[in-house]
């Protein structure tokens, strides 16, 4: 029976937890499969629980389970302690333990939410569906040296290195042509090749690994012409794959197209066959415990699971197709509310989906 650790954290994370436990339980009787959830506390509420915020045992649970779901840590409360202490230590490490090193971030425009797209209609209409593959573990957030020095003439400098071998370009590359081939079988990947040595590396190596896809179009795009082309045809890409520091702006920059992070799930892949799930919303403390919080990003992020860890291909489609139905039948969270909508809480969001897909 698959295995799943189950960690809905701080402020809206249990909330939209629960939707995302029910989401599974349906899912499971459907595919005629059991999950078993291991259920752990993380961030604040495991700081509250045992004075760390990840213990051990919630981390052997992690590494003894198929998959990690997190809903969210961090909030005031623990805004104050020291920084081996704070909430979000949690998730640094266990992105580290698992050896997370492939993140996958969708930014999707749902047809019914491009009112809240900031881009112009025109461009928004053609449809925005894109896969961001950012590495996650090496680059130049990791590369040695990394450090301030003095010189002997007293000027301070510093230095960080950008870093990268072919194997760790092969394997994120391999992520990103093996989710093109269940998507419009397209990859770009992003580099500044015209300057950086590293960035050579990156594009022929994935070039490399493109060959092994002959079904999957490639083409490479340097970062600053990509960013702007996110902005002004953010339709002609499907799945972009790129490195830790580049993967971070440009996933970001196009997170606003979303319109609101309750919409927005994520995936990391790690090289344990363990990956860790989490919408990538904080635990929005001013609307924690209200029932206002938006869980369809975590019931999305549920389906990357369906997907990426078990195989569950067709549960995903479903999934993504009982989302579309709801927001067809006009029911919306706080946060997507439009004028002619119904309003509705966390929970009979949550209900709404698993009525679609029953
Ligand atoms: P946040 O994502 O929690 O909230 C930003 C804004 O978006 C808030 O107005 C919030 O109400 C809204 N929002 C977020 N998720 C929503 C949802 N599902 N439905 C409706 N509205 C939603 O970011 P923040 O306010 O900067 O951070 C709050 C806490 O979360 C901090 O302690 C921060 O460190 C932590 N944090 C955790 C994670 C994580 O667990 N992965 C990520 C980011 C921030």
């Amino acid at each position: 029976m698959p295995r799943i650790a189950f960690l809905p954290g701080d402020g809206i994370g249990p909330e939209v937890c629960e939707e995302a436990r029910l989401l599974l339980e349906m899912v499971a009787r459907h595919a005629k499969m059991d999950f078993e959830l291991i259920e752990s506390p993380v961030g604040g509420a495991s700081l509250d629980k045992h004075g760390a915020p990840l213990t051990d045992e919630t981390l052997a649970a992690c590494l003894s389970s198929d998959a990690v779901l997190l809903g969210a840590v961090g909030g005031p409360r623990w805004d104050d302690l020291p920084l081996d202490k704070r909430p979000e230590k949690a998730l640094l490490r266990l992105r580290k333990e698992l050896d997370c090193f492939a993140n996958l971030r969708p930014v999707k425009v749902w047809p019914q939410l491009r009112a809240g797209c900031p881009l112009r209609a025109d461009i928004v209409e053609q449809g925005v569906d894109i896969l961001f593959v950012r590495e996650l573990v090496s680059g130049i957030y990791f590369g040695a040296p990394r450090e301030r020095r003095t010189r002997p003439d007293g000027v301070v400098e510093a230095v960080d290195t950008e870093y990268y071998n072919t194997a760790e370009i092969t394997r994120v590359a391999e992520v990103a042509f093996q989710a093109a081939q269940r998507r419009r079988h397209r990859v770009t990947s992003i580099d500044k090749s015209n300057v950086l040595e590293t960035s050579r590396l990156w594009r022929e190596t994935v070039a490399e690994v493109g060959r092994i896809y002959p079904d999957v179009a490639l083409d490479h795009q340097l970062v600053d012409s990509a960013a702007m082309r996110l902005i002004t045809h953010p339709y002609r890409f499907d799945v972009i794959v790129t490195t830790n520091m580049f993967g971070d702006i440009l996933s970001d920059e196009a997170s606003v197209l979303s319109g609101s992070l309750g919409m927005m799930p994520s995936g990391s892949i790690g090289s344990k066959g363990i990956n860790f799930y989490e919408p990538i919303h904080g635990s929005a403390p001013d609307i924690a415990g209200k029932g206002l919080a938006n869980p369809l990003a975590t019931l999305l992020t549920v389906g990357m699971m369906l997907e990426y860890s078990f195989n569950l291909q067709h549960e995903a489609r479903r999934l993504e197709q009982a989302v579309n139905a709801v927001l067809d039948a006009g029911l919306r969270t706080g946060d997507i509310m439009q004028p002619g909508c119904r309003q509705v809480s966390t929970r009979q969001m949550g209900a709404a989906v698993r009525e679609r897909l029953a």
